[in-house]
């Protein structure tokens, strides 16, 4: 029997005594047709490995053991770890590994379990740490041919997110720098055990094998975009000249928003992707002169 069904969940919890653990966002998956949904928009293929995050009881690996060579699970609450083995007995080319996935070094991990090769990433992440564990994924470069994701449906949107929107953000240009996100399926809160406060989306996140613009220095880039969006109401000369990290002056920034041929009072929201590359090669430029 699948995990998936609402009453071996609820026999599992029982069996086991387990007690949810909110402070690790443990919000079970019980929708078989939600479970299809994702493993059909992770397009796992045999020869594929999984890097899943957070199995809980098993629910979604199962399910991706039957399509995946291979899958390694990564489970931070220790009292699921003989839950995981009990219930994936039968599942040979599974690996359970009981860790925080943010305190382990994913890139590692990619390398001594598959040789460096590209991993596709699925997961029903824990809401409280869904951005923390994405931007990981991307910042460190952890090899990832894509990322099946489920999460809060307003975390997806602002993933999705257009400039001069109001979700538009700097998490919808670091997704959308690494990747090219689409969502895949829509997941209403009553999909889940306990149910969540929240409605949830699948999004899937492909991996560019080259970013959509090309910067010189990724970390100023991203330093220009985080002090856009951190005075968000500011016009982007007042955000880039009070942002402690780029150390421009109010003249400086002027200059440097004409140069990249932007309206004088622009805000930060109203710029796309490329307008942030011209304008992070303008500020490098700005700072090398002044050194
Ligand atoms: N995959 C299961 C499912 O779909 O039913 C469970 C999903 S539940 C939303 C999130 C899971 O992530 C829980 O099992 C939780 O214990 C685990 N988790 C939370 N924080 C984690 C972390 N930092 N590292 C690894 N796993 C974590």
């Amino acid at each position: 029997m699948r995990l998936v069904e609402p009453e071996k969940t609820v026999e599992i919890i029982k069996k086991n005594n387990i007690s949810f653990q909110k402070r690790f966002g443990q919000n079970f998956l019980i929708d078989g047709r939600v479970l299809d949904k994702i493993i059909t928009a992770a397009e796992i293929e045999e020869g594929d490995f999984v890097l899943e995050i957070g199995p809980g009881i098993g629910t979604m690996t199962q399910a991706l053991a039957e399509k995946a060579t291979r899958v390694v699970a990564v489970e931070i609450d220790k009292n699921l770890i003989p839950v995981l083995s009990e219930n994936l007995s039968g599942c040979e080319n599974v690996e359970i590994i009981n860790a925080d996935v943010m305190k382990l070094d994913l890139t590692k991990l990619v390398l001594e379990k598959n040789g460096g090769r590209p991993v596709k990433v699925v997961a029903n992440l824990p809401y409280y740490i869904t951005t923390p564990i994405i931007m990981s994924l991307f910042e460190k470069k952890v090899p990832m041919k894509s990322a099946a994701l489920m999460v809060q449906k307003e975390v997806a949107e602002r993933m999705m997110a257009q400039p001069g929107t109001k979700t538009y953000g700097a998490l919808s240009l670091a997704v959308q720098y690494y990747s090219e996100p689409h969502i895949a399926a829509r997941v209403p809160r009553n999909c889940f055990m306990p149910r969540p406060d929240v409605d949830s989306a699948v999004i899937v996140l492909t991996s560019h094998s080259v970013p959509p613009v090309s910067v010189t220095d990724e970390d100023l880039f991203f330093n220009v975009v985080r002090a856009a969006f951190e005075k968000r109401r500011k016009t982007l000369q007042n955000a880039l000249s009070s942002s402690a990290r780029l150390k421009l002056s109010k003249q400086e920034a002027a200059d440097a928003i004409k140069k990249a041929g932007l309206p004088e009072l622009i805000r930060g929201e109203a710029l796309n992707i490329s307008q942030f590359a011209t304008l992070s090669e303008i500020i490098g430029e700005i700072s090398r002169e002044k050194k």
